[in-house]
């Protein structure tokens, strides 16, 4: 039995019943383990429904919130043909851990994160654990043209407003999921695009660290 297998089946039971019903995503958050994820003095913690310090004083966000993120783009992809690859893009790689969700769900993954030694972390880790996801260190509020259009584009910081060169890089029939607000609430933000037409609604009760860029948040955050 590997390590932390009976709270990683609670964990998966929770967000079952906090309303996550896509049992290909539920079974990717019981596999994956999100301790390889944070420092090893968190890892008793590692699948109680919080988020958790990880370096440049960011976080690894609440096992609900990349759930709930990810269904709502999963919603998104019922049409699209099965056997075609479905590019998301990734701003905010973090410690990794949503990038995996990604891969592992059979996405072809690019993600990008401004501070530069998570950044080298989490790619090392990703590499580690057998992922094959394009990583970059940047700015994500602009996005990552030479790939797009992306079928999915997840935003895992809070910025100001929903940054134009991410709704340019969405494919029609694409989603946009992104935490837009102040510094101190926000709520998520979920974009499809039709065409040249976006259709948005909303879901509240979440809590982000700031987007911080050119389209984003100024600041030392
Ligand atoms: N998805 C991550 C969550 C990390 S918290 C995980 O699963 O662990 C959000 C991350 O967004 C932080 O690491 C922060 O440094 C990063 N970030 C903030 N503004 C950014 C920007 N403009 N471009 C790229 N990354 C950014």
């Amino acid at each position: 039995m590997s390590r932390f297998e009976d709270e990683r089946a609670e964990m998966a039971a929770l967000l079952k019943q906090r309303g996550i019903t896509d049992e290909a995503l539920l079974g990717v958050m019981q596999k994956i383990e999100r301790h390889q994820f944070i420092a090893p003095v968190f890892s008793g913690r590692a699948y109680e429904d919080n988020a958790l310090p990880i370096d440049s004083g960011q976080t690894i966000s609440q096992p609900y919130t990349v759930a709930f993120m990810t269904e709502q783009l999963l919603l998104g992809w019922k049409s699209i043909p099965s056997g075609r690859d479905i590019k998301v893009l990734e701003i905010g790689t973090g410690s990794g851990y949503q990038a995996a969700v990604l891969a592992e769900l059979g996405c072809r993954v690019f993600t990008i994160e401004r501070h530069m030694d998570l950044h080298l972390q989490s790619r090392k880790l990703l590499e580690k654990l057998g992922y094959h996801i394009a990583t970059r260190c940047g700015d994500g509020t602009v996005g990552w043209s030479e790939f797009a259009p992306y079928d999915g584009i997840i935003v895992t910081a809070a910025a100001p407003d929903v940054p134009e060169p991410l709704l340019k890089q969405l494919a029609d029939g694409g989603r946009l999921i992104i935490p837009v607000g102040d510094l101190e609430t926000q709520s998520i933000r979920i974009l499809s695009r039709t065409g040249d037409a976006y259709t948005a609604q909303e879901a509240v009760g979440f809590k982000f660290v700031p987007l911080i860029g050119k389209k984003g948040w100024n600041g030392k955050q």
